[in-house]
């Protein structure tokens, strides 16, 4: 265990095989020193931790979905289920873009 905490959950955070992990995101955190930076490098994470969040959301959604024959209900579900999937999909999107800057630098 090291002194150091992860940026996303606050956790402490652990030296397996060279790579700094946060157990508890089950993921690797790259340790930087402008606090500028540090965000940088967790917004992979948390990018990760929403798109997580959405399918979970998703899920719930159509079950409810599946229960309700109710016009007014079907239409909300229906517009709620539209914007998660928008916003899975533009977070993909920016995931994408932050693997391509780091790669390119
Ligand atoms: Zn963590």
């Amino acid at each position: 265990m090291l002194s150091e905490m992860c940026p996303v959950c606050n956790s402490p955070l652990f030296e397996i095989r060279g790579e700094l992990r946060c157990i508890r995101c089950d993921k690797p955190v790259v340790k930087v020193h402008e606090e500028s930076e540090v965000l940088v490098a967790s917004a992979p994470l948390i990018l990760t931790r929403l798109e997580n969040a959405i399918t979970d959301k998703l899920d719930v959604l159509t079950n409810l979905l599946q229960r309700t024959s109710e016009p007014e209900e079907l239409k909300e579900l229906a517009e709620t289920i539209t914007s998660l999937i928008q916003l899975f999909h533009e977070s993909r999107k920016l995931s994408e873009k932050l693997r391509k800057e780091q790669t390119e630098t």
